[in-house]
């Protein structure tokens, strides 16, 4: 498709309308690179044409952050200063709208330590991570991406810039819905309304725990946690009602799984990109609900540094169903984006699971939710486990199981 001004936006009020919702007199926190400035203008005007009160623009630059790792001592990139733990704080009163449109080149940070970006995101962290977990489930966000020319040629190696960036731009619009005639704000709601659908079906069965089987290797049970939901699509923010869509692309139907309660073997079925460094042909093997071994043909050490991250880090936080239909998967090629990856096929990630799945859990703190079972962690990696053959049954609290997914797909 031609990106013309017409089709960038609608791209953005996409975005701002079905993706963060945002409302009347609320402020909104726009993340996204430098060199998107003009789509960061298309945004920012969405969201006053929609009532914020003021719209916050924070500048991301992969050539500076690879400066800094490059230059910066590690402590000095750690701390938090006092008037950026202020801006966190700020959030928490705030409770801002957070859009992130990404376009980070995959390899923006190839060659840097990754036990230098840890330690870093491990420092950051300690101090910033409480405000995050106050915002948690009661502010609306959504997380978007646009094409950049190193990214576009990371997909496309062999193409000319700007055929890569021509390629890239056609999945992203497929994978969001924009087709340049039909009016993508509807077909978002078709599209949210079926994965509702299913959530609901779900959430009906109350299903104790689940199965999976393939021929690949993954032989894998775990447990669920009593109670908590499916959620797909679309959340609610509880302080004003407004339904707003986390990811988007979005084809995910998921729930935090029991911590600590799963056994056997995942075998993953895409490389994982994970700080800037690629993963590939690897299987986790479990035993009482942490992580025991792996296996990688590529990248066994980063693998392993993943696992070990933290306490928790070994116990899954999450469990995802897509269908092999997904049109991310129908791309084809691997978008070095989890936004998109994780769409692609069945999943699980090591690591924080999601604390809203409980039916109270927007009022609870981290540490309660993780009391419930809810994993909690610094890292939250997924990795894709979805086959051609992918089964997955339901297991009732009874014992008896009930095909949720065969051949890859929904069983009904
Ligand atoms: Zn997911």
């Amino acid at each position: 498709m031609k990106i013309t001004k017409e089709v960038l936006e609608q791209y953005a009020r996409l975005i701002v309308r079905s993706g963060a919702n945002v409302q009347k007199g609320q402020t909104v926190l726009l993340n996204i690179a430098v060199d998107q400035a003009a789509f960061a203008e298309m945004v920012t005007e969405e969201c006053y044409l929609a009532g914020a009160k003021k719209v916050n623009v924070e500048w991301q630059c992969d050539g500076i952050s690879r400066l800094h790792y490059s230059y910066a001592e590690q402590d000095v990139l750690a701390t938090v200063l006092p008037w950026e733990e202020e801006k966190a704080k700020q959030m928490t009163v705030d409770l801002p709208c957070r859009i992130f449109v990404e376009s980070e080149d995959p390899d923006s940070l190839a060659g840097i330590s990754p036990e230098k970006i840890s330690a870093v995101g491990q420092g950051r962290a300690r101090v910033l991570k409480p405000y995050r977990d106050a915002i948690d489930g009661i502010h609306q966000w959504t997380i978007a991406a646009i094409p950049s020319e190193k990214w576009a040629k990371k997909c496309f190696p062999e193409e000319t810039t700007e055929r890569a960036m021509e390629k890239l731009w056609d999945a992203v619009l497929e994978t969001v819905r924009i087709d340049g005639e039909n009016d993508p704000v509807a077909k978002w709601k078709a599209h949210t309304d079926f994965i509702s659908e299913k959530a609901a079906w779900l959430n009906a069965q109350g299903f104790a725990g689940l199965r999976y089987h393939s021929a690949n290797g993954t032989d894998f049970t775990v447990e669920l946690i009593p109670g908590a939901h499916w959620e797909g699509a679309a959340s609610t923010n509880p302080r004003n009602g407004a339904r707003y869509i986390p990811n988007m692309p979005t084809e995910e139907i998921f729930t935090s799984p029991l911590a600590g309660s799963c056994e056997g073997t995942l075998v993953s079925t895409k490389p994982l990109s994970w700080n800037s460094q690629l993963i590939e042909n690897f299987s986790i093997t479990f035993a009482n609900g942490r992580a025991v071994s792996c296996k990688a043909e590529k990248g066994q050490q980063l693998l392993e540094k993943m696992i070990k991250m933290d306490e928790c880090s070994n116990m899954l936080g999450e469990v995802a169903l897509v269908p092999k239909e997904s049109p991310v998967n129908a791309c084809g090629f691997l978008f070095y984006e989890t936004l998109f990856d994780e769409n692609a096929c069945c999943h699980v990630a090591l690591g924080a699971g999601f604390k809203e799945v409980l039916p109270d859990g927007d009022s609870l703190t981290t540490k309660q939710a993780q009391a419930r079972g809810v994993n909690d962690s610094i890292i939250h990696v997924d990795f894709m486990v979805g086959s051609d053959d992918l089964s997955i049954d339901g297991i009732r609290p009874d014992g008896t199981s009930v095909p949720i997914f065969r051949g890859g797909t929904w069983a009904e």
